[in-house]
Formats: structure tokens, C-alpha cells, sequence
């Protein structure tokens, strides 16, 4: 699933290529991607100039003159890429928009989970998802990350999940800052003290910065708005490496299921509180 990086990614590609351009019509070949009512949809965002394109959490929002707001979640298999009018079309493609100049605006999404709403300000700002979402993690402070978890029942990955938390975050990214932070995935937020916390902090915005320079990651999916792969596959420490050799202590990395998802981490690198505890009375 494109997580902060990657559709930081779309937002930065497509901005040049559609901000400025008037949506002429709106195709749409699956209603459920815009809500169920294509009629209604096409009615909103018909004849409107795009303003701009943005990224909240893992929302892409492109905003419309007249205070339209279409808001783009991509979940699992969703892309959006701008093609020539007159290119084949994909089996996938769900909505198009045919933007003044000759090119189309195309979401695309193999899986069907993907949403593209119009909304107008007042509805984005009502909308419990969209509200409910948590600081941007290259936003906030130290402060006010330590707040966030600091003392929080639950496990620090279900919890880097958790977009009320904090917005943008998903599996590769959680995976790949609690193992540069050397924060076993499991370990509970109560259990993390200020200085772990504030190193998870600096990781975590670490491993997002370097993201972004590769133009996120294309472990299935993901495209930018031109079509291309991201690189920051390639230096994955642990996500999708169950079983190879951690990068920094040569160990076999192992899995764990932490939220109902699953976790690489190193049982070495990583150990957990209890692991700590118990090697440490075995020294004494
Ligand atoms: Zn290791």
C-alpha cells in the first residue's frame, strides 16, 4: 500500500502536469471507486480547474476551483498517472478525467479498494476519516511525537500504524524505523522511555527523508504519476527480508504479528524487553 513517501511522490509528479488544467468530462466505469453515484460525481468536478495538488497522510487531494476537493486514497493496488487521450486504455482504469490540452487524468486499481471522492470543502472537513487524521510525521516536533506515544497502551508498531496517531504510516515504514531505532516491533508504548522515543522520532523521519529522495518504494505496485518505480526498495533493512541476514549484525531476520499485520525485524538488533531483561541477568 503507498504510504507517505509514495504518494508524497504522486502529489510532487502530478502538480505540474494538471495544476492549471480545466477537467472537460469525468468517466467513470466503476461508480463504487467514487462513492456509488458516478452521475453525481461527474456533475461536482465537471468543467473545474485544478488548483493544486497536495498530500494529507496517504490522502492525495487535488484541489478543484469552486471548493471541490477530489480526494484520492489509494489503499492497497490504486494508481494515478496522466496519459494522452488518445492512449489504450487499461482494464483497471475506473475514472478518467479528460483535462483540457489532450491528456487524461487516470486512476487506476487492479484490487477495486482504491476511492476517488469529490468533495466540497465543508465535506472533507466532515468526513471522520479525513478529520480524525493525526500530525504529519515530518510536521511535528520531538515534543510532540514523545506525547503521542509516550505511556500509550498497545504495541509501538500497531500504534506507528494507528493514522489518528499519526498520518501517512504504514507497514514498510514502521517496519524500517523501529528496526534503525533497534525497537523490537511488539515492545509496548508504555514500555518506551523518552530517549527511545525521541530516537524512533529522528528514524522514523530519517528513513521517510530517504524515501522520498528514491521516490518512495515500489515493492508491488506503486507508480509515480509518470508511470516509473520508486528505489527505496533496494535498501530495505528488514521489511519483505524475513529470513536473509540483518544488514548490521549478519543475524537471520524473523517475523512477528504485531496489529494484525506482519513484522521483520532482528531478534538481535531488535531484542524484546523481556529478552533484554533475561540476557542481562545471564551476564550477571
Ligand atoms: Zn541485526
Amino acid at each position: 500500500m503507498p504510504e507517505l513517501p509514495e504518494v508524497e511522490t504522486i502529489a510532487r509528479g502530478l502538480a505540474p502536469l494538471v495544476t492549471e488544467k480545466r477537467i472537460e468530462d469525468a468517466l467513470v466505469l466503476y461508480p463504487a471507486i467514487v462513492g456509488g453515484d458516478a452521475a453525481a460525481f461527474r456533475q461536482k468536478v465537471k468543467g473545474r480547474r485544478i488548483l493544486g495538488v497536495r498530500r494529507r497522510g496517504k490522502l492525495l487531494i487535488l484541489g478543484l476551483e469552486g471548493d471541490v476537493h477530489l480526494a484520492i486514497h489509494l489503499r492497497m493496488t490504486g494508481r494515478v498517472t496522466v496519459h494522452p487521450h488518445d492512449e489504450e486504455r487499461d482494464k483497471h482504469t475506473h475514472v478518467l478525467l479528460v483535462l483540457e490540452g489532450g491528456e487524461d487524468l487516470v486512476f487506476n486499481d487492479q484490487r477495486k479498494f482504491g476511492r476517488c471522492l469529490a468533495l466540497t470543502g465543508q465535506e472533507l472537513a466532515l468526513w471522520p476519516f479525513y478529520a480524525r487524521l493525526g500530525p504529519e510525521p515530518l510536521e511535528i516536533g520531538p515534543e510532540e511525537f514523545v506525547q503521542c506515544f509516550q505511556g500509550r497502551g498497545g504495541r509501538i508498531k500497531g500504534l506507528l500504524l494507528d493514522q489518528e496517531l499519526l498520518a501517512g504510516i504504514g507497514n514498510i515504514y514502521a517496519d524500517e524505523s523501529l528496526f534503525r531505532a533497534r525497537i523490537h516491533p511488539a515492545a509496548s508504548g508504555r514500555s518506551l522511555g523518552r530517549g527511545e522515543l525521541l530516537t524512533l522520532y529522528s528514524s522514523l523521519r530519517e528513513v521517510l527523508g530517504e524515501a522520498l529522495q528514491e521516490g518512495g518504494s515500489s515493492f508491488r505496485d506503486y507508480v509515480n504519476a509518470l508511470g516509473r518505480r520508486g528505489g527505496f526498495q533496494e535498501r530495505f533493512a528488514v521489511y519483505s527480508r524475513k529470513g536473509l541476514s540483518c544488514t548490521c549484525c549478519r543475524c537471520r531476520l524473523e517475523t512477528v504479528r504485531v496489529a494484525g499485520r506482519t513484522s521483520t525485524y532482528c531478534p538481535v538488533c531488535q531484542p524484546s524487553k523481556q529478552q533484554a531483561v533475561s540476557s542481562k541477568q545471564q551476564a550477571e
